[in-house]
Order: structure tokens, then sequence, then C-alpha cells
């Protein structure tokens, strides 16, 4: 048996089955790790484990096993776990360690899984590379000269390249999908509001969302089912009742073509796109043409709000609290100093913007319009579901990049979001699915499809999810 080819089920059967114990199983991943550093998905691998192997071999001795117990799990770094070092990849809290468990770690715990390590990210997931991590990059298993995508490129990579079964990530603009994209996996981002954020690092509060990474949409669906559900500690979290819609099976797809085609899509990843579009009408999906206009305005929109919400929720790091401190000449020194030093650039550019377009004199001008546009980009989304069950988009325009290649020029990197972007606007649940690849220099390339489904429709992306699997089964790893 080939332990790279198992998936969370079938790992499940076999841990039932006592084909080998939970400790073989971590033992195997955490060696995967070990071995494949190079990759720097893991800003720390656990060694520590035993306590949590003993539990969940505990569930199976006990009959009490969940379908997640024993399964190794990578978690994304602005993800806390008790005891551990949570620095969402920053030198500000590079030395900050977790009092106590994120709610979806907790969930997750009950259940039995097994946490190997903690994974590298764009600092405070701001990016789409995972270059801006102050730890390094993290690379492309497909082709180590490229990035993995990011913000959350450590967990992509993590389940990738055989280090973890399962992992978390969060998802602000696209961190979770567009590596997942580039990595050859499936990521989801929920709807707003499906997923507790309580214990996970903030970014931007209005539009994170944790989520899934896996290798099929099964494994995501039941990671899914296992981290969902109403927190007291999340004020934004929705009551149970209202996720529980009723759930046909999609059969319309809605394509904002115009959108799509807008210039600056690489013309492989638009051939390859339409491919599969037309292979899914042969395998009978009726496909519609959609006019979404607003979505040209999801990157504007999200540059203004992100890092409005981003300069308040920073505002915390000020080296007095916790986090990095450096010594001024004064009070306004010891600030400047520690936030200077302690946030890298992109951080700091942020947060420059963001209390930019808060200042009295521009709020009006750009946060209220923003929000304004918002509304509307959420109003046509809902208008568009009344036509079309699922919509479909490319993950992103281009395949995974070459490390450096716009690590310089910010504008660049931000329309590595030009279709992700717009959902966590609306605040809709998406999938990415693998769609085979791309040829670029002679390597093979992953590039993914974005399914779009309404508000607490998640169950029509599984649905969609796994048949578009079966359509594509011959070019998916
Ligand atoms: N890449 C986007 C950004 O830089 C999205 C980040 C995210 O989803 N966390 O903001």
């Amino acid at each position: 048996m080939n332990i790279a080819d198992l998936t969370i089920k079938k790992t499940h059967e076999l841990l039932v089955k006592r084909e080998f114990s939970v400790c073989e199983l971590i033992e195997h991943f955490i060696r995967e790790a070990d071995e494949k550093k190079d990759l720097n998905a893991y800003l720390e691998i656990f060694h520590d484990i035993n306590k949590q192997v003993e539990i969940a071999q505990k569930m199976f001795d006990e009959g009490k096993a969940t379908m997640l117990t024993g399964i190794p799990f990578a978690m994304k770094d602005n993800i806390l776990i008790q005891g551990k070092v949570a620095s969402a990849s920053s030198k500000m809290l590079e030395n900050y360690t977790a009092t106590y468990d994120a709610s979806v770690v907790k969930k997750l715990r009950e259940a039995g899984a097994v946490f190997i390590g903690r994974t590298n990210m764009d600092e405070f997931a701001m990016g789409s590379s995972t270059e801006n991590s102050a730890f390094g990059v993290t690379k492309n298993p497909y082709d180590t000269a490229r990035v993995p995508g990011g913000s959350s490129g450590g967990s992509a990579v993590a389940v990738a390249a055989g280090m973890a079964l399962g992992a978390l990530g969060t998802d602000t603009g696209g961190s979770i999908r567009q590596p997942a994209a580039f990595c050859g996996v499936v990521g989801l981002k929920p709807t707003y509001g499906s997923v507790s954020r309580s214990g996970i690092i903030a970014m931007a509060s209005s539009l994170d969302q944790a989520g899934p990474f896996a290798k099929i949409v099964e494994d995501a669906e039941i990671i899914f089912n296992a981290i969902k559900g109403y927190d007291p500690m999340d004020s934004t979290s929705y009551p149970d009742n209202l996720s529980k819609r009723e759930v046909k099976r999609p059969k319309v797809i809605g394509v904002p073509v115009d959108f799509v085609r807008a210039k600056g899509i690489d013309p492989r990843v638009l051939e390859n796109f339409e491919r599969s579009i037309d292979t899914m009408k042969e395998q009978g999906y009726e496909i519609k043409e959609i006019s979404l206009p607003s979505l040209a305005h999801g990157l504007s929109v999200y540059y203004i709000l992100m890092p409005a919400e981003v300069s308040s929720n920073l505002a915390r790091f000020d080296g007095v609290r916790y986090g990095y401190h450096r010594d001024g000449e004064n009070l306004l020194d010891d600030y400047m100093r520690s936030r200077g030093e302690g946030f890298g650039r992109e951080a700091r550019r942020r947060i420059l913007l963001g209390t930019y377009v808060l200042s009295s004199g521009y709020y009006d001008a750009y946060y209220g319009r923003a929000c304004s546009v918002r509304e509307m980009l959420k109003k046509d989304f809902i208008k568009a579901f009344e036509n079309v069950d699922i919509i479909a988009t490319p993950t992103t325009p281009t395949p995974a990049f070459k490390i450096k290649e716009k690590s310089s020029d910010p504008l660049q990197m931000y329309l590595a979001d030009i279709f992700t972007v717009p959902i966590n606007i609306a605040g809709v649940p998406a999938l990415s699915v693998p769609d085979g690849f791309v040829d670029e220099d002679g390597v093979k390339l992953p590039v993914g499809m974005q399914f779009v489904a309404p508000h607490f429709h998640e169950e029509a992306l599984f649905t969609i999810g796994k048949d578009f699997e079966k359509i594509r089964i011959n070019k998916i790893r």
C-alpha cells in the first residue's frame, strides 16, 4: 500500500481495520515532513505528539473514532493551538505562544485529529505567494523555482507534497483557493460566518474565513463538516439552522464570460477552463453566460476595505502589551521602532493605506463608497443565483509564477486574486478543484476550477466538485 495515495476516508477505513496504528501513520507523515524540509512548508513540525496520538488511538480502541480521528493535520500559523507558537509568519509575533485553542482547533481536537505542525504563510495573511513571510518563501512542489501561492502556501504544500492529509488555511481574498489551485489540491472558502473565527489572528474581519485544504473534494467536505457551526465566541458566526437549506443537485452553471475573458488571463488557462466547461456541458450541465458587471470592481473595493480593517486589527501590536518590542527615545519612538521593525513591508504598506482611507477627510470618498459597492456586488451575486445554481470561473488567471517574479510589483501581485476576491466581498462560499495542468518550460503546472454557490450552499459545491473530479479524473493526480 502506498500511503501517499491515501485519502482521509481510506485512511479511516484502514485505521479501523488496524492495517496500521495511529502512531505508525503519524510517524510516516512526520518523516515525510522532515525529509521535505527544503520546501519550507512547515515553520515547525511538532515532535511532541505522543499525547495526541494516544488519545486518537484510544478513540479507536473504544469504538469512538470519527472520520478525522488520527488524521495528520497541518495548521496555518495564524490559527491558535494552545501551548504552541502562533506567529502569523511575522517577526512581531515570533515568540508569541497561544494560551488557548482556536474554536476550529477545539473542534478538530474533539474529533481526534492530530496536529503535526504549523505552516508558513504570508505575514498576517497578506499576500499571494508566501514571499511576505518573515521566515522565507515556501516552494511549489511541482517546480521549486515557483511560489506555492498564498497566503496559505505552507498548508497547500503540506497536503500537495504528502506531509499531511488535511490542513486548515484562512481566506480573506483567495488565500485558500489560490494556493490550492497552484499546488493541485482542493481548497474551500466557506460562507462568511459558517466557520468560527475565534482564535484566528485577524487580518480583515469582515472577509476572513477559515477553511480546509485536502486532496479530494470528499475530504474537504469531511473537514468542513467538522469545523462549521455556530460559536458564541464569534459574534459574526451564524446560527446552525440557517445553514440547513434544502439542497438540490446543481444543474445550471453560470459563467461570467466577459469577466473571465478580461485581459490579464493567461490564454492557456482560459483555453483549459473553456474546455472543462465544454466537457461539463457534454455531461449534461446547462451552461449559461451571465453578466456580473460589479465583479470588475472587486479588487478596487477589496484594496480599500481590507487595508482599512487591517490597519485597525493590527493597531493592537504596539510592542507594549505583547509582540516585538524595541526601546526608543520616548513612547512614540517605542511604537515607531517596535512597529517599524516588527512588521514587514507589505504589512506596513497596508496599515498606511488603511489609515489613509479611514482618515476623516477621505472616509466618505473611499471607505464609505467601497461599502456601497460591496452591497452592489452582494446583490449582483444574489440576483445571478436566481437563474443559475453555480457560478464557475478559473481560480486564478495564471499558473504558479516564479519566486521574485512579482514580489517587487504589488499591483501585479494583487491581480493574482482577481477571480477569488469578489467571493469574499459577497460572503458566498467557493471551492477550488484541480483542473488539470498547463505546460510551462516543460513542467506541468496545476490550475484550478472555482465553483461558487449561494450563501450556505456548500453542499452544492461538494456535489458539483465531486462530479467534476470524475469528469476530469484522467488529468488529476
Ligand atoms: N492575496 C490576497 C491579499 O494579499 C488575499 C489574502 C488572503 O486571502 N488572506 O490580500
